[in-house]
């Protein structure tokens, strides 16, 4: 074994055989992989080996589009039969609600350019003879999607990162991983040292464990997964479809001329909690026939020739999942080089060959190829890999896979990790919580006499007339909103102004009390954050982003200190409680509060003060996400409950009401605020989203992303984020539809709300036209928007559909 590489993966399933792959198909040729027991052994060889494209992003759904065509090229590359069959994938649906949901699924697979056909029962039934079809509303044919033998794959992409310089080495494991100033310098195993400045844990089930010896967190944890399979069967053949049958958590596959049959089970078993045993190499578990009964018996109900088939074995493997059933892949946060690709829940074979290139690509660019948030490690905080959390939450997260994906589904594990200092209060008027980054925050409120407890549905769900009053109470009267879980960072020092000017896009060089909104952008001029800064002191910034950005955020300008500079960066996240006071008569209720002078002149937009409200000193910030006057209040957190009933005391007759998340949803989407994630991506420019004013490019100090950004000005946008108006009241839209305009796709919807203002939906989506995307085009294009099949009208706009100071209500 050789004593230095230029990176050492850890582990030989799927996919560290993929990263290596793909690493030598760059150019990269000094490759280890270290597997402690045999290629594939870990959870690889045991899997279905279905190859489902579709996923909930386009960029995912890429992923695995390329799998499909690698894995279909594969054996002629390598001489390694893979077992790819492309026999089509059919998902039917036992109810009305699931129909709609395997609509949506058809249109958003159109949208990324995958073939999608709905069909009824009796087409279901005529490609798969032997499924029962007369209790079925219809169903979804996709042609393109297949099925490997996963550990044949396995192999070729080991005999093709072999054939391309890596070397495999089986029976070795990794003991420690040396860091060294925040890098990583190496790794120990039980033959000895190897020194490495890059390391890639590929290590399945056992990456947490791994990654806590060096301090990183990789929060998965290990579920049983089953299925068994039968002997053969009357008319099965390998060109058999693969079939789900979501409803009853089942899926189906043809195997050897027989059928298996596996399932997510709604509350899935977790193992692993002690550890997973030393030497757990092509090992199983102990089958487990009461598990197995609620698949079994709706299996039954599908195929009726089930009930005397002779089955041949019961596969019961452990397969590791994440705390919100997205893959993790990327740079650790914590150590420098330290890239982990693991928690493939249970679709690690279908993602394997996409998240394999991408991880190589992002190893050799250093930095992610594309927007892949939904995956990226950095969306998780060290709070993520808690055992009793991961465990209780892994066991649920099986069960959401063939859950019906209703808009606003929380999770009901893991809940109560974070409470903001109102919690309880806000729990008395009537708040129904949901879950960001751990924080429980109030969506919305139920009245007296209403349960705060959200009714799944496709349509109006229960809230929406308690949504309608708190949007309306922010725009016409004033709203308190807790947004205590704001993201909020400190950055302190000498050179705190030079570290921001160079990572803002926006020029921070303003007097103290001054706020900034700006975005942080990669090379390519792509958001990596959107964010305000406000300037404290000459030598002190506090930085506000959403929830969910915490760790990239401290992540990324932490990466981008340049050696030497005098900073240091503090996560006051939970110091300081956040309440939005917002609305028209926002000044006239803190004006009962304070003596400070809440004047336009005197407390203008964009700026910042410390000032008394009520019984505690709070740092007030003049900004707004709902587009009406009002301030943050920045209230020590043990201040706040202090504040909020101080606030209620006065404001009743100011028509006080308290708001929830769903509320600025609607508000910010009329005023078409962008969201970090959804309008905001590492693929979409401040140019492209409409916010060039926020970037300032004669700055003496340059900003990341200028050059790029500089060369698409020069360019016309074939790109353009808008706004859209749907006017008829039973559009929809729910978020990631097709845009169309003139029978050709144009692009896909970003976020999506009903505006209570408006009295419509409202959609932000970017299209594309290689025409250019201006306001003679947007003015007179013909835009639909699709949902779940059906075609709306919609109004699409350069600007924000509710503008009231421009005088253009609904232009
Ligand atoms: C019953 C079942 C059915 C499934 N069906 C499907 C399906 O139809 N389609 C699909 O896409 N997915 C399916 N999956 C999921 C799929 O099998 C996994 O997502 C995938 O195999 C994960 O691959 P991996 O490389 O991440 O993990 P693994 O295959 O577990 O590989 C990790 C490797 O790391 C090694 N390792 C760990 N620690 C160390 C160390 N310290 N030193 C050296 N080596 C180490 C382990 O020995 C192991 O071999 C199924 C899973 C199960 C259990």
């Amino acid at each position: 074994m050789k004593d230095r590489a230029q990176v050492v993966i850890v582990g030989g399933g799927i996919i560290g055989c993929s990263v290596a792959y793909h690493l030598t198909r760059l150019g990269w040729r000094d490759i280890v992989l270290l597997e402690q027991g045999g290629v594939s052994g870990g959870t690889t060889w045991h899997a279905a080996g279905l190859v489902g494209q579709l996923r909930s992003s386009s960029n995912l759904t890429q992923l695995i589009r390329y799998s499909a065509e690698l894995y279909s090229q594969l054996e002629a590359e390598t001489g390694q039969a893979t077992g790819w069959k492309r026999c089509g994938s059919l998902s039917v649906a036992r109810t009305a609600e699931r129909m709609i949901q395997l609509k949506r699924n058809a249109s958003l697979a159109r949208s990324y350019g995958i073939e999608a056909e709905v069909i009824s029962p009796s087409e279901a039934g005529a490609l798969c003879p032997v499924m029962r079809t007369d209790d079925l509303a219809g169903a979804v044919w996709i042609p393109s999607d297949g099925k490997v033998n996963p550990a044949d794959v396995t192999q070729a992409l080991a005999r093709g990162a072999r054939a391309g310089g890596a070397m495999l080495c089986e029976k070795v494991k990794v003991t420690g991983v040396r860091i060294e100033r925040g890098a990583v310098a190496g790794v120990d195993t039980s033959e000895g040292p190897i020194a490495t400045d890059i390391l890639v844990n590929c290590a399945g089930m056992w990456a947490r464990e791994l990654g806590r010896l060096s301090g990183v967190t990789v929060p998965v944890h290990a579920c049983e997964h089953m299925y068994m399979v039968t002997n053969p069967l009357p008319g099965m053949s390998s060109d058999h479809p693969v079939m789900r049958d979501t409803d009853g958590h089942i899926y189906f596959k043809e195997e050897v001329g027989g059928l298996l049959m596996g399932g997510f089970d709604p509350w899935a078993k977790p193992w692993g909690m002690e550890g997973i045993p030393e030497g757990f190499s092509f090992a199983t578990l102990p089958e487990d026939w009461d598990k197995f009964e609620i698949l079994m018996t709706n299996a039954m109900q599908r195929v009726p020739a089930l009930e005397t088939a002779p089955v041949r074995m019961l596969m019961n493997g452990p397969e590791s999942f994440t705390p919100d059933n997205y893959f993790i892949l990327g740079e650790a946060p914590e150590v420098r080089r330290y890239y982990v690709a693991a928690g493939f829940c249970s679709g690690g074979i279908a993602a394997a060959g996409g998240a394999g290139r991408a991880l190589a690509q992002w190893i050799v660019d250093d930095r992610a190829p594309m927007d892949l948030w939904q995956a990226d490690i950095r969306r998780f905080a060290p709070f993520h890999a808690d055992p009793k959390f991961l465990r209780d939450r892994a066991s649920e997260v099986v069960g959401v896979h063939y859950y019906i994906a209703f808009p606003n589904r929380e999770f009901e594990s893991g809940r109560g990790i974070r409470k903001s200092p109102l919690h309880e209060r806000l729990e008395v008027k009537g708040a129904c919580f949901g879950a960001k980054m751990g924080w429980e925050r109030a969506n919305w409120f139920a009245p007296a006499g209403v349960e705060p407890r959200t009714v799944y549905s496709f349509g109006r769900q229960n809230w929406f007339p308690y949504v309608a009053a708190e949007h309306r109470a922010a725009r016409e009267a004033v709203a308190v909103f807790d947004q205590t879980s704001f993201a909020k960072l400190l950055l302190e020092g000498d050179d705190a102004e030079a570290v921001l000017q160079h990572l803002c896009a926006n020029d921070v060089a303003v007097p103290p009390g001054r706020m900034i909104y700006t975005g942080m952008l990669n090379d390519r001029g792509g958001y990596e954050s959107d964010l305000t800064v406000t300037r404290l002191r000459d030598d002190a910034y506090f930085i506000v982003s959403a929830s969910a950005q915490v760790t990239r955020d401290a992540s990324w300008i932490r990466r981008h200190v340049p050696a030497g500079a005098r900073v240091t960066l503090t996560d006051v996240t939970a110091a300081y409680a956040v309440l939005g006071v917002m609305g028209p008569r926002a000044r006239a209720l803190l004006g009962r509060l304070t003596d400070a002078n809440l004047n336009n002149d005197a407390f203008p937009f964009a700026t910042s003060r410390e000032i008394r409200v009520g019984p505690a000193l709070v740092r007030a910030s003049r900004m707004t996400y709902v587009g009406e006057l009002g301030w943050e209040l920045y209230v020590p957190a043990e201040s706040a409950p202090a504040v909020y009933d101080a606030l209620w005391a006065v404001g009743q007759d100011l028509g006080l009401a308290d708001a929830g998340y769903y509320a600025i949803d609607s508000l910010r989407m009329e005023k078409a605020y962008r969201a970090w994630g959804r309008e905001l991506t590492t693929d979409d420019t401040p140019l492209e989203a409409g916010l060039g004013f926020a970037v300032r490019w004669d700055k003496p100090i340059p900003f990341l992303g200028r050059e790029a950004l500089l060369a698409q000005r020069q360019q016309l946008l074939t790109k353009r984020l808008l706004s859209f108006v749907l006017d008829d009241p039973t559009a929809l839209p729910l978020g990631d539809e097709p845009i169309w305009c003139a029978r050709e796709r144009v692009g896909s919807v970003t976020s999506a709300a009903f505006g209570h203002t408006l009295g419509c939906a409202i959609a932000m989506g970017y299209v594309r036209r290689p025409a250019g995307v201006d306001a003679a085009f947007v003015a007179g294009a013909p835009f639909e928007i699709e949902i779940a099949g059906d075609r709306f009208a919609a109004r699409g706009s350069l600007r924000a559909p509710y503008d009231p100071d421009a005088l253009r209500v609904r232009a």
